[in-house]
Protein backbone atom coordinates (compact mmCIF):
# COMPACT_ATOMS: atom_id res chain seq x y z
CA UNK A 1 0.00 0.00 0.00
CA UNK A 2 1.85 3.07 -0.72
CA UNK A 3 0.54 6.80 0.35
CA UNK A 4 2.22 8.99 -2.45
CA UNK A 5 4.51 11.68 -1.12
CA UNK A 6 5.01 10.29 2.04
CA UNK A 7 8.76 11.01 2.74
CA UNK A 8 10.33 7.98 4.22
CA UNK A 9 13.98 7.45 5.59
CA UNK A 10 16.74 5.34 4.08
CA UNK A 11 20.83 4.72 4.49
CA UNK A 12 22.09 6.09 1.41
CA UNK A 13 21.68 3.65 -1.24
CA UNK A 14 18.56 1.61 -0.87
CA UNK A 15 16.57 1.12 -3.70
CA UNK A 16 13.02 1.14 -4.07
CA UNK A 17 10.89 -0.77 -6.02
CA UNK A 18 8.04 1.69 -7.64
CA UNK A 19 5.42 0.04 -10.11
CA UNK A 20 5.55 1.26 -13.27
CA UNK A 21 3.09 4.95 -12.76
CA UNK A 22 5.21 5.45 -9.97
CA UNK A 23 8.36 7.16 -9.87
CA UNK A 24 10.59 7.00 -6.80
CA UNK A 25 13.18 10.39 -5.20
CA UNK A 26 15.63 9.95 -3.48
CA UNK A 27 17.10 13.06 -1.72
CA UNK A 28 19.89 13.77 0.37
CA UNK A 29 18.51 14.16 3.79
CA UNK A 30 20.88 16.74 4.90
CA UNK A 31 23.01 18.83 2.96
CA UNK A 32 26.75 19.95 3.89
CA UNK A 33 28.33 23.12 2.56
CA UNK A 34 30.84 26.04 3.68
CA UNK A 35 30.84 24.67 7.27
CA UNK A 36 26.91 24.46 7.36
CA UNK A 37 24.52 21.57 7.57
CA UNK A 38 21.16 22.36 5.90
CA UNK A 39 18.08 19.77 6.63
CA UNK A 40 15.86 18.72 3.42
CA UNK A 41 12.92 17.61 5.95
CA UNK A 42 12.57 21.00 8.18
CA UNK A 43 14.59 23.53 6.62
CA UNK A 44 16.78 24.38 9.91
CA UNK A 45 20.32 24.44 9.33
CA UNK A 46 23.14 24.59 11.80
CA UNK A 47 26.78 25.07 12.00
CA UNK A 48 28.57 21.65 11.27
CA UNK A 49 30.72 22.11 14.86
CA UNK A 50 27.53 21.91 16.74
CA UNK A 51 25.78 18.77 14.86
CA UNK A 52 28.92 16.19 14.67
CA UNK A 53 28.16 12.88 16.46
CA UNK A 54 30.74 11.00 18.03
CA UNK A 55 31.27 8.04 14.86
CA UNK A 56 32.16 11.54 13.32
CA UNK A 57 28.91 11.81 11.14
CA UNK A 58 26.37 14.90 11.10
CA UNK A 59 22.83 15.28 12.28
CA UNK A 60 19.89 17.76 12.30
CA UNK A 61 18.59 19.19 15.70
CA UNK A 62 15.80 20.91 14.46
CA UNK A 63 13.82 17.93 13.58
CA UNK A 64 15.14 14.91 15.86
CA UNK A 65 11.56 14.86 17.47
CA UNK A 66 10.93 13.00 13.66
CA UNK A 67 13.72 10.39 13.97
CA UNK A 68 17.42 11.49 13.49
CA UNK A 69 18.47 12.53 10.29
CA UNK A 70 22.18 12.70 9.35
CA UNK A 71 24.43 12.85 6.55
CA UNK A 72 24.26 9.20 5.73
CA UNK A 73 20.69 9.17 5.40
CA UNK A 74 18.54 9.83 2.32
CA UNK A 75 14.81 11.11 2.15
CA UNK A 76 12.67 8.61 -0.45
CA UNK A 77 9.08 9.40 -1.44
CA UNK A 78 7.06 7.75 -4.10
CA UNK A 79 5.09 9.91 -6.77
CA UNK A 80 2.51 8.96 -8.94
CA UNK A 81 3.26 9.64 -12.34
CA UNK A 82 0.74 12.60 -13.56
CA UNK A 83 -0.35 10.40 -16.66
CA UNK A 84 -1.75 7.68 -14.26
CA UNK A 85 -3.41 10.09 -11.96
CA UNK A 86 -5.12 11.48 -15.20
CA UNK A 87 -6.21 7.94 -16.48
CA UNK A 88 -7.75 7.04 -12.91
CA UNK A 89 -11.30 7.23 -13.35
CA UNK A 90 -13.60 6.77 -10.14
CA UNK A 91 -17.34 7.27 -9.40
CA UNK A 92 -18.48 10.79 -8.57
CA UNK A 93 -17.90 11.85 -5.05
CA UNK A 94 -21.23 13.72 -3.39
CA UNK A 95 -21.11 15.78 -0.23
CA UNK A 96 -23.88 14.33 2.27
CA UNK A 97 -24.22 17.31 4.41
CA UNK A 98 -28.08 18.09 4.11
CA UNK A 99 -27.25 21.86 5.87
CA UNK A 100 -27.36 24.96 3.37
CA UNK A 101 -24.83 27.77 3.12
CA UNK A 102 -26.21 31.36 3.69
CA UNK A 103 -25.73 33.87 0.50
CA UNK A 104 -22.35 35.15 1.64
CA UNK A 105 -20.73 31.47 2.37
CA UNK A 106 -21.92 30.61 -1.02
CA UNK A 107 -19.92 33.21 -2.59
CA UNK A 108 -17.05 32.29 -0.63
CA UNK A 109 -17.68 28.64 -1.85
CA UNK A 110 -17.72 29.57 -5.21
CA UNK A 111 -14.67 31.97 -4.64
CA UNK A 112 -12.46 29.17 -3.21
CA UNK A 113 -13.34 26.73 -6.49
CA UNK A 114 -12.63 29.55 -8.53
CA UNK A 115 -8.83 30.83 -6.98
CA UNK A 116 -7.77 27.00 -6.61
CA UNK A 117 -8.74 26.19 -10.15
CA UNK A 118 -6.78 29.40 -11.15
CA UNK A 119 -3.76 28.48 -8.93
CA UNK A 120 -3.68 30.83 -6.94
CA UNK A 121 -3.29 30.73 -2.92
CA UNK A 122 -5.90 32.34 -0.75
CA UNK A 123 -6.61 33.81 2.22
CA UNK A 124 -10.00 33.46 3.68
CA UNK A 125 -10.74 35.32 6.64
CA UNK A 126 -14.44 34.99 8.11
CA UNK A 127 -15.10 35.67 11.40
CA UNK A 128 -15.53 33.13 14.46
CA UNK A 129 -18.85 31.20 13.80
CA UNK A 130 -18.69 32.12 9.97
CA UNK A 131 -18.90 28.27 9.10
CA UNK A 132 -16.07 27.85 7.77
CA UNK A 133 -15.52 24.43 7.40
CA UNK A 134 -19.02 23.73 5.75
CA UNK A 135 -17.74 26.54 2.71
CA UNK A 136 -14.71 24.26 2.48
CA UNK A 137 -17.22 21.10 1.31
CA UNK A 138 -17.81 22.46 -2.39
CA UNK A 139 -14.14 22.80 -2.67
CA UNK A 140 -13.07 19.44 -0.96
CA UNK A 141 -15.94 17.93 -3.16
CA UNK A 142 -15.03 19.44 -6.71
CA UNK A 143 -11.07 18.72 -6.03
CA UNK A 144 -11.78 14.73 -4.92
CA UNK A 145 -13.77 14.57 -8.26
CA UNK A 146 -10.34 16.07 -9.90
CA UNK A 147 -8.38 13.04 -8.52
CA UNK A 148 -6.27 15.82 -5.87
CA UNK A 149 -4.37 14.81 -3.11
CA UNK A 150 -5.72 16.74 -0.71
CA UNK A 151 -4.73 17.51 2.96
CA UNK A 152 -6.73 19.60 5.68
CA UNK A 153 -3.98 20.09 8.55
CA UNK A 154 -4.36 22.74 11.59
CA UNK A 155 -1.51 23.59 14.27
CA UNK A 156 -4.19 22.71 16.84
CA UNK A 157 -4.84 18.75 17.54
CA UNK A 158 -8.36 19.89 18.74
CA UNK A 159 -9.28 21.58 15.81
CA UNK A 160 -7.99 18.24 13.62
CA UNK A 161 -10.22 15.98 16.22
CA UNK A 162 -13.36 18.25 15.62
CA UNK A 163 -12.68 18.40 11.66
CA UNK A 164 -12.10 14.84 10.93
CA UNK A 165 -15.61 13.35 12.06
CA UNK A 166 -17.49 16.37 10.40
CA UNK A 167 -15.94 15.70 7.13
CA UNK A 168 -16.59 11.76 7.70
CA UNK A 169 -20.12 12.47 7.94
CA UNK A 170 -20.04 15.08 5.01
CA UNK A 171 -18.18 12.54 2.47
CA UNK A 172 -18.65 8.65 4.40
CA UNK A 173 -17.21 7.33 0.72
CA UNK A 174 -13.66 9.22 0.66
CA UNK A 175 -10.72 7.45 2.71
CA UNK A 176 -10.40 10.24 5.00
CA UNK A 177 -6.84 9.77 7.24
CA UNK A 178 -6.73 11.55 10.93
CA UNK A 179 -2.96 11.99 11.62
CA UNK A 180 -1.46 14.07 14.91
CA UNK A 181 1.02 12.86 17.58
CA UNK A 182 -0.84 10.31 19.23
CA UNK A 183 -3.30 9.03 16.75
CA UNK A 184 -3.15 5.49 16.73
CA UNK A 185 -4.88 4.89 13.07
CA UNK A 186 -2.30 3.61 11.30
CA UNK A 187 -1.06 4.63 7.86
CA UNK A 188 -3.26 3.75 5.27
CA UNK A 189 -4.12 5.15 2.07
CA UNK A 190 -6.00 7.90 1.81
CA UNK A 191 -7.96 10.61 -0.19
CA UNK A 192 -8.18 13.56 2.25
CA UNK A 193 -5.85 14.01 4.88
CA UNK A 194 -6.69 15.62 8.16
CA UNK A 195 -3.58 16.09 10.05
CA UNK A 196 -1.86 18.32 12.48
CA UNK A 197 0.67 21.02 10.60
CA UNK A 198 3.83 18.94 12.47
CA UNK A 199 2.24 15.74 10.68
CA UNK A 200 3.09 17.91 6.84
CA UNK A 201 6.94 17.22 7.57
CA UNK A 202 6.10 13.64 6.79
CA UNK A 203 5.56 14.41 3.33
CA UNK A 204 7.25 16.00 0.07
CA UNK A 205 5.66 17.28 -3.17
CA UNK A 206 2.38 15.23 -2.07
CA UNK A 207 -0.32 17.71 -2.09
CA UNK A 208 -2.37 19.51 -4.94
CA UNK A 209 -4.44 21.55 -2.40
CA UNK A 210 -3.32 21.95 1.23
CA UNK A 211 -5.92 23.80 3.31
CA UNK A 212 -4.42 25.49 6.72
CA UNK A 213 -7.29 25.93 9.41
CA UNK A 214 -6.45 28.53 12.19
CA UNK A 215 -2.77 29.21 10.74
CA UNK A 216 -2.30 31.70 12.89
CA UNK A 217 -2.59 29.70 15.76
CA UNK A 218 0.59 29.19 18.60
CA UNK A 219 2.04 26.93 17.41
CA UNK A 220 2.32 27.25 13.62
CA UNK A 221 2.48 31.01 13.25
CA UNK A 222 6.59 32.38 13.80
CA UNK A 223 7.68 28.42 13.73
CA UNK A 224 9.91 28.21 10.58
CA UNK A 225 9.86 24.33 10.26
CA UNK A 226 6.39 24.08 10.28
CA UNK A 227 6.16 26.76 7.44
CA UNK A 228 8.59 25.18 5.82
CA UNK A 229 7.11 21.60 6.71
CA UNK A 230 3.96 23.23 5.00
CA UNK A 231 5.71 24.57 1.18
CA UNK A 232 7.35 21.40 1.12
CA UNK A 233 4.20 19.06 1.14
CA UNK A 234 2.59 20.86 -1.36
CA UNK A 235 3.26 20.17 -5.04
CA UNK A 236 5.22 22.33 -7.01
CA UNK A 237 1.94 23.70 -8.47
CA UNK A 238 -0.75 23.18 -5.48
CA UNK A 239 -2.19 25.38 -3.91
CA UNK A 240 -3.12 26.84 -0.24
CA UNK A 241 -5.79 27.92 0.86
CA UNK A 242 -5.16 29.64 4.71
CA UNK A 243 -8.31 30.04 6.85
CA UNK A 244 -8.60 31.84 10.02
CA UNK A 245 -10.77 34.33 11.85
CA UNK A 246 -7.70 35.96 13.15
CA UNK A 247 -5.17 37.01 10.70
CA UNK A 248 -1.82 38.47 11.99
CA UNK A 249 0.25 40.82 10.36
CA UNK A 250 2.97 38.08 9.07
CA UNK A 251 0.37 36.51 7.42
CA UNK A 252 -1.92 39.29 5.69
CA UNK A 253 2.08 40.91 4.51
CA UNK A 254 2.90 37.68 3.33
CA UNK A 255 -0.24 36.94 1.30
CA UNK A 256 0.00 40.91 -0.08
CA UNK A 257 3.44 40.34 -1.51
CA UNK A 258 2.94 36.73 -2.96
CA UNK A 259 -0.22 38.30 -4.50
CA UNK A 260 -2.88 35.72 -2.69
CA UNK A 261 -6.57 36.29 -2.92
CA UNK A 262 -7.69 37.51 0.30
CA UNK A 263 -11.14 36.89 1.11
CA UNK A 264 -13.18 38.34 3.80
CA UNK A 265 -16.26 37.16 5.80
CA UNK A 266 -17.47 39.04 8.23
CA UNK A 267 -20.68 37.76 9.16
CA UNK A 268 -21.52 34.57 11.15
CA UNK A 269 -23.61 32.13 9.50
CA UNK A 270 -27.11 33.11 11.30
CA UNK A 271 -26.10 36.38 11.01
CA UNK A 272 -26.29 37.20 14.85
CA UNK A 273 -23.29 39.58 15.72
CA UNK A 274 -20.36 38.93 17.58
CA UNK A 275 -21.12 39.07 21.44
CA UNK A 276 -18.70 42.00 22.21
CA UNK A 277 -16.90 41.27 25.90
CA UNK A 278 -18.01 43.15 28.81
CA UNK A 279 -14.93 44.45 30.95
CA UNK A 280 -14.68 44.12 35.04
CA UNK A 281 -11.76 45.70 36.42
CA UNK A 282 -10.71 43.66 39.00
CA UNK A 283 -7.93 44.18 41.55
CA UNK A 284 -5.59 41.54 42.27
CA UNK A 285 -6.67 38.48 40.87
CA UNK A 286 -4.50 36.48 41.84
CA UNK A 287 -5.33 36.79 45.36
CA UNK A 288 -8.98 36.44 44.78
CA UNK A 289 -9.67 34.00 47.40
CA UNK A 290 -8.37 37.05 49.90
CA UNK A 291 -10.38 39.21 49.31
CA UNK A 292 -14.11 38.06 50.11
CA UNK A 293 -16.25 40.73 48.77
CA UNK A 294 -14.23 41.18 45.33
CA UNK A 295 -14.61 36.91 45.41
CA UNK A 296 -18.42 37.42 46.34
CA UNK A 297 -18.74 39.40 43.32
CA UNK A 298 -17.47 37.02 40.96
CA UNK A 299 -19.45 34.11 42.39
CA UNK A 300 -22.62 36.28 42.03
CA UNK A 301 -21.77 36.80 38.17
CA UNK A 302 -21.17 33.23 37.76
CA UNK A 303 -24.38 32.57 39.21
CA UNK A 304 -25.97 35.11 37.11
CA UNK A 305 -24.53 33.71 33.58
CA UNK A 306 -25.41 30.27 34.86
CA UNK A 307 -28.58 31.02 34.79
CA UNK A 308 -28.52 30.54 31.10
CA UNK A 309 -25.46 28.74 30.16
CA UNK A 310 -22.59 26.92 31.07
CA UNK A 311 -19.26 28.82 31.46
CA UNK A 312 -15.95 27.98 30.00
CA UNK A 313 -13.84 30.21 32.54
CA UNK A 314 -10.09 30.79 31.40
CA UNK A 315 -6.85 31.34 32.88
CA UNK A 316 -3.86 32.86 32.13
CA UNK A 317 -1.57 29.54 33.70
CA UNK A 318 -2.17 26.03 34.65
CA UNK A 319 -1.55 26.94 38.82
CA UNK A 320 -3.85 29.93 39.14
CA UNK A 321 -6.69 27.79 36.92
CA UNK A 322 -6.15 24.50 39.82
CA UNK A 323 -6.00 27.00 42.65
CA UNK A 324 -9.28 29.09 41.30
CA UNK A 325 -11.30 25.66 40.30
CA UNK A 326 -10.84 24.88 44.15
CA UNK A 327 -12.13 28.17 45.17
CA UNK A 328 -14.99 28.09 43.01
CA UNK A 329 -15.93 24.09 43.79
CA UNK A 330 -15.99 25.17 47.70
CA UNK A 331 -17.87 28.38 47.08
CA UNK A 332 -20.88 27.31 44.79
CA UNK A 333 -21.06 23.53 45.90
CA UNK A 334 -24.02 22.69 43.93
CA UNK A 335 -22.51 23.42 41.23
CA UNK A 336 -20.18 20.77 38.85
CA UNK A 337 -17.40 22.50 38.30
CA UNK A 338 -13.47 21.13 36.71
CA UNK A 339 -10.41 22.60 34.94
CA UNK A 340 -8.41 21.11 31.73
CA UNK A 341 -5.13 21.83 30.57
CA UNK A 342 -3.15 20.34 27.27
CA UNK A 343 -1.33 17.94 29.89
CA UNK A 344 -5.30 16.35 30.78
CA UNK A 345 -5.28 12.72 29.83
CA UNK A 346 -9.09 13.14 30.28
CA UNK A 347 -8.50 16.51 28.09
CA UNK A 348 -10.93 14.85 24.99
CA UNK A 349 -13.27 13.37 27.86
CA UNK A 350 -13.74 16.61 29.70
CA UNK A 351 -14.54 18.48 26.33
CA UNK A 352 -17.38 15.80 25.20
CA UNK A 353 -19.12 16.19 29.13
CA UNK A 354 -19.11 19.71 28.67
CA UNK A 355 -20.75 19.27 25.48
CA UNK A 356 -23.24 17.02 27.14
CA UNK A 357 -24.17 19.43 29.65
CA UNK A 358 -22.13 17.26 32.54
CA UNK A 359 -20.66 20.52 33.56
CA UNK A 360 -21.66 23.69 34.22
CA UNK A 361 -18.08 25.42 34.50
CA UNK A 362 -15.10 24.38 32.85
CA UNK A 363 -11.71 26.11 33.62
CA UNK A 364 -9.60 25.88 30.84
CA UNK A 365 -6.44 27.44 29.58
CA UNK A 366 -6.05 28.75 25.88
CA UNK A 367 -6.36 25.18 24.57
CA UNK A 368 -9.74 25.77 24.14
CA UNK A 369 -9.75 29.14 23.00
CA UNK A 370 -10.64 27.91 19.01
CA UNK A 371 -11.64 25.34 16.88
CA UNK A 372 -14.46 24.02 19.44
CA UNK A 373 -18.17 25.03 19.21
CA UNK A 374 -20.38 24.54 22.10
CA UNK A 375 -23.76 25.55 21.76
CA UNK A 376 -24.62 27.19 24.97
CA UNK A 377 -21.56 28.95 26.73
CA UNK A 378 -20.88 32.54 28.61
CA UNK A 379 -16.86 32.85 28.36
CA UNK A 380 -14.92 34.56 31.36
CA UNK A 381 -11.04 35.40 31.01
CA UNK A 382 -9.49 36.04 34.26
CA UNK A 383 -6.36 38.05 34.14
CA UNK A 384 -7.60 39.11 30.85
CA UNK A 385 -4.49 41.69 30.24
CA UNK A 386 -2.14 38.37 30.94
CA UNK A 387 0.68 38.13 28.22
CA UNK A 388 -0.96 34.59 26.97
CA UNK A 389 -3.72 36.72 26.02
CA UNK A 390 -2.94 38.56 23.26
CA UNK A 391 -5.15 39.96 20.85
CA UNK A 392 -6.20 37.02 18.46
CA UNK A 393 -6.64 34.85 21.53
CA UNK A 394 -9.13 37.29 23.09
CA UNK A 395 -11.04 37.46 19.56
CA UNK A 396 -10.86 33.48 19.52
CA UNK A 397 -12.11 32.99 23.00
CA UNK A 398 -14.98 36.11 22.92
CA UNK A 399 -16.07 33.86 19.71
CA UNK A 400 -16.80 30.82 21.35
CA UNK A 401 -19.97 32.42 22.69
CA UNK A 402 -23.23 32.25 20.44
CA UNK A 403 -21.98 30.34 17.49
CA UNK A 404 -25.22 27.57 17.40
CA UNK A 405 -28.40 26.73 18.47
CA UNK A 406 -30.91 29.56 19.48
CA UNK A 407 -29.66 33.00 20.95
CA UNK A 408 -28.85 32.32 24.47
CA UNK A 409 -27.70 35.62 25.82
CA UNK A 410 -24.51 34.01 26.03
CA UNK A 411 -21.95 36.60 27.55
CA UNK A 412 -18.32 37.52 26.88
CA UNK A 413 -16.45 38.63 29.98
CA UNK A 414 -13.08 39.84 30.97
CA UNK A 415 -11.71 40.23 34.37
CA UNK A 416 -8.67 42.66 34.07
CA UNK A 417 -6.53 44.62 36.60
CA UNK A 418 -5.14 46.60 33.74
CA UNK A 419 -6.48 47.47 30.44
CA UNK A 420 -4.05 46.09 27.22
CA UNK A 421 -3.51 47.14 23.97
CA UNK A 422 -4.76 43.98 22.86
CA UNK A 423 -7.89 43.86 25.33
CA UNK A 424 -8.44 47.63 23.43
CA UNK A 425 -7.66 46.16 20.02
CA UNK A 426 -9.91 42.81 20.62
CA UNK A 427 -13.04 44.63 21.51
CA UNK A 428 -12.48 47.57 18.12
CA UNK A 429 -11.96 44.89 16.23
CA UNK A 430 -15.25 42.77 17.29
CA UNK A 431 -17.16 46.16 16.98
CA UNK A 432 -15.74 46.67 13.45
CA UNK A 433 -16.62 43.42 12.00
CA UNK A 434 -20.12 43.85 13.36
CA UNK A 435 -20.16 46.68 11.44
CA UNK A 436 -18.30 45.53 8.07
CA UNK A 437 -21.33 42.63 8.58
CA UNK A 438 -24.46 44.78 8.64
CA UNK A 439 -22.84 46.85 5.81
CA UNK A 440 -22.49 43.67 3.63
CA UNK A 441 -25.67 42.03 4.30
CA UNK A 442 -27.46 45.85 2.63
CA UNK A 443 -25.80 44.69 0.24
ZN1 LIG B 1 15.78 18.77 10.25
Amino acid sequence: MVIYGKQEVYKIGVMIQAAADETVRYREAVKITKGQLYCNRCGSHFSLREVRLPAGSYYCPGCVLYGRLTDQDQLVSIHRKEEAEVLQTKPQIHCRWLGELTRQQSRMAEELIRCVDSRENVLLWAVTGAGKTEMLYPLIENALNEGKQIAIASPRIDVCRELYPRLVAAFPDVAILLRYGKALEQWQEFELLVCTTHQLLHFYQAFDLLVVDESDAFPYEGDPLLAFGTTQALKPMGVRVCLTATPTKNLLQKAKSENWQVLHLPQRYHRRPLVVPELFFLEDWRNLAKYPLRLARVLRICEQLLKENQVLFFCPDIAFMKHITKVLQEKLPQKKITFVSAQDPLREEKILQLRNKQWDILLCTTILERGVTFERVSVVVMGAEHEVFNKSVLVQIAGRVDRKGTQRNGRVLFFFQEQTLAIRKAIKEIIQMNQLAKKEAKR
